[in-house]
């Protein structure tokens, strides 16, 4: 009871000095609104929503099982992903993950998985960002769902590089951007969701997928919070 009284004028206390802002239209909102649904009632109206899950241009994704795509890069969410990414504006990630996991949960996202896992980003991003936009979404979706999280991959940026060539550095960087985090890792036939920010034309998540793949995953599936193709969106909307 007192715990309970606490938490609630801490949380009245919060928002009067921070208050809630919905991540699209920046308005102040609902904050019970914006945990509940990530994103404040006007703006949920708005067409930046995909209403079907998995369905995907499987051309484009030979190592990827399904394809989950809750929102469409444009408009206000394309600029708040923009400045989740390059703005600092690291709270979005509360938002987003929201809006995630609320799609997956209906879509049945989070069925037959076993670890969530994310594309993450290279050292040189990360030191000038300070977050891994991916992980601190799958980290959130895990908290949400249950499933454990764990970080698979690493991104080849060239930081921590011993290759002293230069030429053989660009060739190895043309051939693999990712490589397992840890190679004696065995995932012995788990079935791993791979989150990532933007989909665009699948070679990332391919890659990552067939890194997974040869790690031992039964499968991957991929949960990426926007896209800007309009084949998915035709998909949607002809199921919808
Ligand atoms: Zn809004």
């Amino acid at each position: 009871m007192t715990d309970q009284k606490t938490n609630m004028s801490d949380g009245y206390i919060k928002n009067l000095l921070f208050p809630v802002k919905c991540p699209f239209c920046r308005r102040i909102a609902d904050p019970r609104r914006i945990e509940e649904a990530g994103v404040c009632e006007k703006c949920a109206g708005l067409d930046l929503f995909y209403k079907k899950a998995d369905v995907l241009p499987h051309e484009a994704l030979e190592k990827i099982l399904k394809l989950y795509v809750p929102m469409r890069y444009s408009g206000e969410a394309k600029k708040a992903m923009l400045r989740y990414k390059f703005s600092g504006e690291e709270w979005l990630c509360g938002p987003f993950a929201t809006l995630m996991h609320n799609f997956l949960s209906v879509s049945g996202g989070y069925d037959d998985i076993d670890v969530i896992t994310w594309v993450p980003v290279g050292g040189k991003r990360f030191a000038v960002r300070g977050y891994d936009q991916s992980g601190l979404v799958a980290r959130r979706l895990s908290e949400s769902s249950g499933i454990p999280f764990r970080k698979l991959l690493r991104r080849n940026d060239g930081t921590g590089n011993t290759m002293t060539s230069s030429r053989n550095y660009a060739l190895r960087q043309a051939e693999t951007r990712f490589s397992p985090l840890d190679p004696s890792v065995k995932l012995y036939g788990s079935r791993i969701l791979l989150v990532d920010d933007i989909f665009t034309t699948g070679s990332t998540l391919n890659e990552c997928g067939g890194i997974l793949l040869s790690m031992g995953a039964l499968y991957v599936n991929a949960a990426c919070l926007m896209s800007g193709r309009q084949d998915i969106y035709d998909a949607g909307e002809e199921t919808a």
